[in-house]
């Protein structure tokens, strides 16, 4: 199978080079020509294979420039036992009798980023392998805090690969600083910046920019690459949670083959959400996806409107992965729900980078309408949310999964739709204990994070995630530092050129 650019402005290319690529180089993403289609009873033939059997099997349809093997190698290397210990791998908690929690958090850091991460090494070094490419990969990356651990992890000793963090040094949390800086591996770099995310974003796109450092990497025999989200890299694995998440249900009798499910999702950058409609496409039985937002809720407005804007204030939540304004992914959902028309794509894209904002025709918005609701939670209801479902179900989910639910109870509220749905769950509480503490208390809590983390297990007798454990008397192993304007300089020094 070829993937071909939102944009057209770019050859087809194989799965290898999409993802060694990363995204066009002229602007536009990878997406595959065709998505591959499924009748039921194909589907259904799969209801009793593992986690492991599912991935390569969705993988096998969709890499198909990847041998058997190699992608069975991938996916053992990735969702091995150590990495994702339950042996679900993504189990499904049943809230009532309708509402059922997909806990995508059982990897290495404890957010839903490692389903993607733990797998995009094995496949990029693959790929790039498959290619030809006999250099050093150079993987950079600026993080506002989740996204930067889980690609240490999933990097960390990966051979014929070298991986440098950057994080802003005021804008993450302790535990988020020292999840990182304590990272293992002979091939991690972490570096604080002395600066906010932008800065942190803007200095290393800048790099990847710079044609005259890329000349000087090539004569050193390095190579850049990047693990961010709007990889097809990192799409695809997610497609897989889906299908385990339906078969889960069907074998535990809570729907019968075939019949439709709900799906509630906290979005960021779109590309989870993106995932469950490429499983709907495949032929999983799905009848509207829920698109969960926070105060920052531009996909919401976006939903019920058809403009998007993004020319609004910021504003920061206590679901920080989730405070942002250009949703990368929406992107590949636009291209494929107006049957690949690049030219309308074009057209909206220069607007948002002319004017911040662009406006879909009619049609396209009722046929978004039909599969797509939009709902978002104020900080208030995510506290609420929590609160209540601790309360009523002794069970502790993060201010993520919380706008998730919250959402979802709201789209119930306003519509006769009362089937069966799946909330994907994105973080263990312990990440973000903090903010789950504080909406359990509704006073004022202690300062410290570490403390935090144990009044909280104390107080709700919740296992802390393995990955969040002992990390305060863990070795600092990465104490790097730079300014903005340092960071070629710095990269310079630690690749040694
Ligand atoms: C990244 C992230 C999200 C958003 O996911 P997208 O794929 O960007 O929509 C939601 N919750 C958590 C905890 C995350 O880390």
């Amino acid at each position: 199978m070829e993937y071909i650019s939102t944009r057209e402005n770019y050859r087809s290319v194989s799965s290898a080079e999409a993802i060694s690529l990363g995204m066009v180089p002229a602007g536009g993403l990878f997406v595959p020509e065709k998505i591959p289609e499924l009748n039921l009873d194909q589907i259904l033939a799969k209801r009793d294979a593992n986690y492991q059997e599912l991935a390569s099997w969705v993988f096998d349809k969709f890499l198909t420039d990847f041998s058997k093997k190699e992608i069975k190698e991938a996916v053992e290397a990735a969702y091995k036992e150590e990495s994702f210990p339950p042996a679900a791998k993504t189990p499904l908690v049943k809230l009532n009798s309708n509402t059922f929690i997909l806990e995508l958090w059982h990897g290495p850091t404890a957010a839903f980023k490692d389903m993607a991460l733990q797998i995009l090494p094995q496949l990029l070094v693959r790929s790039v392998k498959k290619l030809g490419v006999k250099k050093e990969i150079v993987i950079l990356v600026a993080t506002s805090g989740d996204t930067g651990k889980a690609a240490l992890e999933g990097f960390k000793d990966v051979e014929g690969v070298k991986i440098i963090v950057f994080y802003p040094e005021t804008g993450v949390s302790r535990v988020q600083e020292d999840q990182m800086k304590t990272t293992g591996g002979s091939n991690t770099e972490v570096v604080s910046l002395k600066g906010n995310f932008d800065d942190c974003q803007t200095a290393v796109k800048n790099i990847f920019a710079d044609q005259d450092f890329k000349k000087k990497l090539e004569a050193n025999n390095y190579q850049f690459s990047s693990a961010n989200s709007i990889n097809w890299g990192r799409l695809l694995p997610q497609i897989v949670y889906y299908f385990k998440a339906y078969f889960d249900l069907l074998n535990k009798t809570e729907i019968k083959a075939g019949e439709e499910i709900n799906i509630a999702v906290p979005t960021g950058n779109f590309g989870n959400i993106l995932a469950a409609y490429y499983a709907y496409r495949m032929g999983l039985p799905v009848n509207k996806f829920i698109c969960a937002s926070n105060d920052n809720k531009v996909l919401t407005d976006f939903l019920e409107t058809g403009l998007y804007d993004t020319e609004r204030e910021f504003k920061k939540t206590i679901s920080p992965s989730m405070d942002i304004l250009i949703s990368s992914n929406l992107e590949r959902f636009l291209f494929e729900i107006t049957g690949h028309d690049s030219d309308r794509i074009n057209q909206w894209y220069q607007k948002l980078q002319q004017e911040n904002k662009f406006e879909i025709d009619r049609e396209t918005l009722s046929a978004i309408k039909d599969l797509f609701v939009g709902q978002y939670s104020t900080e208030d209801e995510a506290r609420k949310t929590i609160r209540n479902v601790f309360q009523k179900f002794n069970y502790l989910i993060d201010p993520h999964t919380a706008v998730g639910i919250n959402s979802l109870v709201k789209y119930r509220s306003q519509s006769a739709d009362q089937k069966n749905a799946v909330v994907d769950s994105t973080a263990s509480p312990y990440k973000f204990s903090r903010a789950v503490l504080e909406s359990l208390k509704e006073k004022d809590i202690v300062k410290d994070e570490y403390r935090i983390i144990e009044e909280l297990e104390q107080l709700t007798s919740t296992k802390i995630h393995r990955g969040l454990e002992g990390l305060e008397t863990m070795e600092i192993k990465h104490q790097q530092n730079c300014k903005k304007d340092e960071v070629k300089a710095k990269i310079a020094e630690i690749l040694n050129i």
